[in-house]
């Protein structure tokens, strides 16, 4: 297999920031989490005020 190595997007993997998940993000996702854990943040993002009542 020839492999020059001269491909765009070849940035290192990312990988999900919650922990424990490792789920690898895809390069044209701009965010630090994956699909699952980017939903559960915002989610928690909304919650958090409510929780505090
Ligand atoms: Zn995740």
């Amino acid at each position: 297999m020839v492999y020059k190595g001269k491909i765009k997007i070849s940035k290192k993997r990312r990988v999900c920031k919650f922990s424990g998940c490792g789920h690898i993000l895809s390069i044209y996702n701009p965010a630090s989490y994956c699909h699952v854990h980017q939903q559960l943040t915002m989610m928690q993002a909304y919650s958090a005020p409510l929780a505090r009542r």
